[in-house]
């Protein structure tokens, strides 16, 4: 996909788009967008900087956009999509996105997570919200007390999933999880895709489609690099000589240990 008018999302969320400065999608964008907004399920390994935040949050957004929130409800709007991410960092980037490629939507959000008061998290849930950012600890905190009701999710997103693994939130995860219907659309994103991953996409997803990118390079261009494969004696040897050389004013110098550190 060429452009992000092909894909055909909704006006508020293309005019955002427009604003932002964004014309081209990336590579896992122009993959992902289109089978998500038909609603399909998705596996998808890319890592921070290639862009995933939007590939999944604009079909989000296009989607609620264009069904209509549930009128027949009474109190206050509940919110239609669940967005699990293991830091809060990680959650307040992905609510910022949301609120500004939604921004002529009309639909709101809000970030849940630890480590700050929960009266302002639960005032915005009072007020009534379209799509939740949250941490999986906080989550289950308000879960707990009865101040969420996620009976209305019909779209739940897992980012950066084997982090959430490797931080302990498996069992949260599987709570959370287990209080949404399963009449939803499930996408599940993780740099990489070890054994407990795969079990976690299999227990979640139905006929996923897959999308895997590779990370965009990661060194600065004007940055020059150079690799000296020397036996272990000759090191502190070329390294002084190196930043005398050089004439190095200031350096960084990454050692394996601690102990080697000390030595250097
Ligand atoms: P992410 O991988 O979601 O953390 O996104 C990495 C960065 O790329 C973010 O700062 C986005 O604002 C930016 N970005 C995402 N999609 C596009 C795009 N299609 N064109 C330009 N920038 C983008």
């Amino acid at each position: 996909v060429a452009t992000f008018a092909e894909l055909q999302l909704a006006a508020p969320v293309l005019r955002a788009l427009e604003e932002e400065g964004y014309t081209t999608p990336t590579p896992i964008q122009g993959r992902a967008i289109g089978p998500l907004m038909a609603g399909k399920d998705m596996l998808g390994c890319a890592q921070t900087g290639t862009g995933k935040t939007a590939a999944f949050a604009l079909p989000i957004l296009h989607l609620l956009q264009t069904a209509p929130r549930d009128m027949a409800h009474r109190g206050p709007i509940l919110p239609r999509a669940l967005v699990l991410s293991p830091t809060r960092e990680l959650a307040t980037q992905i609510g910022e996105s949301f609120a500004a490629y939604g921004r002529h939507t009309g639909l709101r959000g809000v970030c849940i997570f630890g480590g700050v008061s929960q009266g302002k998290q639960v005032r915005a849930l009072r007020e009534g919200v379209d799509i939740v950012v949250a941490t999986p600890g906080r989550l289950i905190d308000l879960l707990d007390q009865g101040l969420v009701d996620l009976s209305g999710i019909r779209i739940l997103v897992l980012d950066e999933a084997d982090r959430m693994l490797d931080m302990g939130f498996i069992m949260p995860i599987r709570n959370i999880v287990s209080r949404i219907g399963s009449t939803r659309q499930t996408m599940l994103f993780s740099a990489t895709m070890p054994r407990e991953i795969m079990k976690l996409a299999d227990s979640l997803l139905k006929d996923p489609v897959r999308v895997a990118v590779t990370p965009v390079a990661s060194a600065a261009p004007m940055i020059e690099q150079s690799m000296y494969m020397v036996p272990r004696r000759m090191k502190s040897v070329l390294l002084e000589h190196l930043l005398q050389e050089a004439a190095v004013a200031r350096a960084v110098v990454f050692t394996k240990t601690k102990h080697g550190a000390d030595k250097l």
